[in-house]
Order: structure tokens, then sequence, then C-alpha cells
């Protein structure tokens, strides 16, 4: 399948992982819309939250829990953060690859306002 992030979590497209387990890879975004922006990825290929199926239940919860290990790990949590998932063209997803946004990292209110994010 010729998805870009298949290729990064199977490491055959290079990214600044950060973190990776049996089930998701953490990268930094190549396009950072804020000083911090990371990507959590499950290694399993869906395509968005509309593609999700019940089967994939245990694998979104676990995909939170992975965002805020991350956030502790950047040292985040305490000050604050945003999950984004966008859904479709219409909500501003680029890759059909299901990917949660962990943004962080500004220094007051005006920064942390983002063209094209919530
Ligand atoms: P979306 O708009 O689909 O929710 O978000 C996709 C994100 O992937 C964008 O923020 C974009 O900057 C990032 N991205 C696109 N291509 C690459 C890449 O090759 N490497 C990395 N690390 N991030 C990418
Ligand atoms: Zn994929």
């Amino acid at each position: 399948m010729d998805c870009l992030f298949c290729k990064i979590a199977q490491e055959t497209v290079p990214a600044s992982i950060i973190y990776k387990d049996d089930e998701f890879v953490v990268f930094k975004d190549i396009n950072p819309k804020a000083p911090i922006h990371i990507l959590i990825i499950p290694k399993k290929h869906i395509v968005s939250i509309n593609h999700l199926e019940a089967e994939d239940e245990s694998l979104i919860g676990k995909m939170f829990l992975t965002a805020k290990k991350i956030a502790k790990k950047l040292e985040v949590a305490e000050k604050g953060y945003k999950l984004v998932f966008n859904v479709g063209r219409g909500g501003g997803q680029i890759i059909d690859h299901l990917h949660l946004h962990l943004l962080a990292g500004w220094k007051n209110s005006t920064e942390r306002n983002i063209p094209g994010m919530p």
C-alpha cells in the first residue's frame, strides 16, 4: 500500500521518531504548527476516525493513553496541550492514515492561535 505514514511506521521513510511500541509510532511533524507538534499514529493502517471499526475500540483508547504519556515525557502535561484529529478533506485531513496531533509549547494565548486548527 502506498501510504506515507505506513512507511514511517515501518521506518522505510525517515522521520524524527520520539517513541514507538508494538502498536504506535510517535514522531515530529515535518511542518510544525506549534513550538511542539507531534503526530501519534497506529502501525495499523486506518484511514480516519470515519473508518474506525468496533474492533479498534481498544486501539483508539490506547492512542489517547499514548498521547498522555508523550505529553508527560515532553514535559507539557502540566502546562497543557491540544489533541486534534482532522477527519476528511473538509476537516483538514491531508494524510489518509489515522493520526492524532499533539500541539503544545506556546508562550501565551495569542501565540496559541493556529490557522487551520481549533
Ligand atoms: P493532517 O492535515 O492530515 O491532519 O495532518 C498531516 C500532518 O502530517 C501535517 O501536519 C503535515 O505537516 C505532516 N506531514 C506530512 N508529510 C509528512 C512527512 O513526510 N513527515 C512528517 N514527519 N510529517 C509529515
Ligand atoms: Zn497507512
